[in-house]
């Protein structure tokens, strides 16, 4: 609807009005009621908003500015799907990717980053090296929404060490630090780990510290996907808490989580190392997922030697390029259809040939490609 008239200029005219709507401005107050006027695609008024070119009548609904997503793995997703539909459509309109001690820099254009991340980059495109350059190859696909980025451990591990399960030498040392050092400069929000993964679990806490006390100075964060989710979950919270505090860094555990039926109840004492760490003065701050489950690379959590038919039966295959027709089934259902023991179902789908992957994955079998397979635990 269009009104004109009154002291408004038609030049400066709303752009759009949203009416009858209850505003959560982000800032945690009480919601208010409120219009919300936007004009050249921004929000110019909140609050009464005079004539405007269009009118959105939002019948008493909540108004939110967009969520941010504390936790992605979308790297290569703003290649993929710059239109980032699948995050507009849940209100998400700022991301955080590189998490988990994955991201799409530091980048050799001549290492596979996305073998050596297990996938977890898929998508990722372009010839850039550091995050000017990621940055630059984004927005050439301008993109639909906001990308913070931490740069990752495991990534930078791989660059600097390969697949080495060794200690880095003090000249490798300096050069994941250069590596750190020129992501934060670049604007990382952040250093993450993910010391489940590998390479990151053959880490000690202090090459992991040494690095995560760089971002100290750019107010920026160690973000941590923790070396143990289960049986040793109280350990690697002290690890994580431990590195915050000498590198006098701002912590943040991503996915805090008991995993595993006899570990659940352990974050009421995980929670409370947290709560102390917070009363002596640490900044530390996680985050959690909203449902009861996880998800991850299937051959990190097995031990193909002796699969754990515990965690087998709470299975489900979200991802299987080598089984297409796996996807979205539990294992146990699998392994019933198969007539296989449910180890036995583990190894089949761990140790699948690539090459009988009906997609585009079929020329050459690598272990970091069986790791694109990811598990949803419930
Ligand atoms: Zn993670």
């Amino acid at each position: 609807m269009e009104r004109h008239g009154g002291l408004v200029a038609v030049g400066a005219m709303t752009d759009l009005a949203l009416r009858n709507v209850q505003v959560l401005d982000g800032n945690g107050g009480q919601a208010f009621a409120a219009d919300v006027g936007i004009t050249a695609g921004r929000i110019s008024d909140v609050g009464e908003v005079g004539a405007a070119h269009r009118e959105i009548d939002g019948l008493g609904a909540f108004l939110a500015p967009g969520f941010i997503d504390t936790h992605a793995h979308d790297d290569g997703a703003f290649f993929r799907h710059p239109g980032m539909h699948f995050k507009l459509a849940q209100g998400v309109t700022t991301v955080v990717c590189g998490n988990c001690g994955f991201s799409a820099i530091p980048a050799d254009p001549t290492q596979d980053v996305v073998a050596a991340s297990g996938g977890i980059l898929a998508g990722l495109q372009g010839e850039f090296t550091d995050l000017n350059g990621y940055f630059s190859a984004v927005l050439e696909r301008a993109p639909a929404i906001n990308n913070m980025m931490l740069v990752g451990h495991n990534t930078i591990r791989s660059l600097v060490k390969g697949d080495s399960q060794e200690e880095p030498s003090a000249g490798e040392m300096r050069e994941m630090q250069g590596h750190v050092e020129s992501a934060l400069e670049q604007g990382a929000c952040g250093f993450s780990s993910g010391l489940i993964y590998r390479p990151g679990r053959y880490s000690g806490t202090a090459e992991v510290l040494e690095l995560a006390k760089l971002a100290a100075p750019y107010d920026a964060l160690y973000t941590t996907h923790m070396r143990n989710e289960g049986d040793d979950l109280l350990d690697a919270v002290d690890e994580a808490l431990s590195i915050g505090r000498q590198g006098n860094v701002h912590l943040h555990i991503s996915h805090h989580k008991a995993a595993g039926p006899r570990n659940w109840g352990k974050v009421g004492a995980s929670l409370a190392k947290v709560d102390a760490a917070l009363a002596a003065g640490q900044p530390v701050t996680l985050d959690v997922y909203p449902y009861t489950a996880g998800s991850g690379r299937m051959i990190e959590y097995f031990n193909l030697d002796n699969p754990s038919a515990e965690l087998a039966r709470v299975i489900r295959i979200a991802s299987c390029p080598a089984f297409r027709e796996y996807e979205g089934r539990m294992l146990v259902d699998i392994a019933a259809e198969q007539e296989l023991s449910l180890q036995e179902a583990v190894r089949h789908v761990l140790t699948a040939p690539w090459a009988i992957a009906p997609s585009v994955f079929s020329s050459s079998l690598t272990k970091a490609m069986l790791q694109r397979i990811w598990l949803t635990q419930i």
